[in-house]
């Protein structure tokens, strides 16, 4: 079941939902790409019909984001809780422990997936990962780093290129990596590798986490800019519908 926002469909699916998808796809084996996607990248798909097209045809897309969650509700078709890439990391790597499953993690500036790699085998241990890689990898490298991707053989990737670049990357290699899952997840490791704080527990909750980074991060505030006027696209949207 998905809910289609802005025309782009995410997965009516709360954590748990979205563990047992990628537990199918591990066991299936076959290359599956997996989106978390926020209000952010939904208003830059309105004018990129190939980014549309790359969300649409990602194998789960879970509701990043607070916005995504809201607009939901919006829409009559309520997401159940945000699922967003660092807590599907951590959940995951939780999991990949006890089964067993290998990790790649590429992105990020240079030493950060080694850090967070590091800090994941710290809190769950026997957990295996199978390689790293910097996110700045120039395009005449790219035969080599799938090469390296090739030969760890992960059961999941995580791609930590920032959106939209970690899903057109993930888009273009899905087949040829051949890893089972594979995952934008974002800035993901530079909040496991201690270098960015997380917003606070009672900040995620309230649905907060953005005014946060935005605080933390001003630079990102031109990106925010996409937020209100999302939300007036999807009110707009919904008015239209009645
Ligand atoms: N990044 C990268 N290669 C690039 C551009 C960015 O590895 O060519 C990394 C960057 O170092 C950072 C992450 O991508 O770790 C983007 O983080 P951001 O918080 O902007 O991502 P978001 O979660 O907002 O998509």
């Amino acid at each position: 079941m998905k809910v289609d926002i802005l025309g782009c469909g995410v997965d009516m699916v709360d954590m748990a939902g979205a563990l047992e998808k990628v537990e199918t796809f591990i066991n299936a084996g076959t290359p599956h790409h997996v989106i978390t996607l926020n209000a952010e990248i939904i208003y830059r798909a309105q004018n990129e019909p190939k980014l549309k097209k790359v969300i649409n045809s990602a194998h789960l897309v879970t509701p990043d984001g607070a916005g995504v969650v809201w607009a939901s509700r919006r829409l009559g078709k309520p997401l159940q809780e945000r699922v967003t890439g660092i807590d599907l990391t951590t959940e995951l790597a939780g999991k990949a422990s006890q089964k067993g499953w290998k990790l790649f993690l590429y992105g990020a500036a240079p030493g950060v997936a080694d850090e967070a790699a590091e800090n994941l085998k710290k809190q769950h241990p026997g957990l295996q990962v199978a390689g790293t890689s910097h996110g700045y990898r120039k395009p005449e490298e790219m035969p080599d780093l799938i090469a390296e991707i090739k030969k760890a053989g992960p059961h999941i990737l995580l791609v930590a290129l920032g959106a939209p670049r970690q899903e057109y990357w993930i888009r273009e290699h899905l087949q040829e990596t051949g890893v089972p899952v594979s995952i934008g997840v974002g800035g993901s490791f530079d909040v496991l590798a201690g270098r960015v704080e997380r917003a606070p527990v009672w900040a995620q909750k309230a649905g907060l986490e953005w005014a946060y980074r935005l605080v933390k991060q001003p630079s990102r505030f031109k990106r925010m800019l996409a937020l209100p006027k999302f939300a007036l696209k999807v009110i707009n949207y919904n008015f239209k519908k009645r």
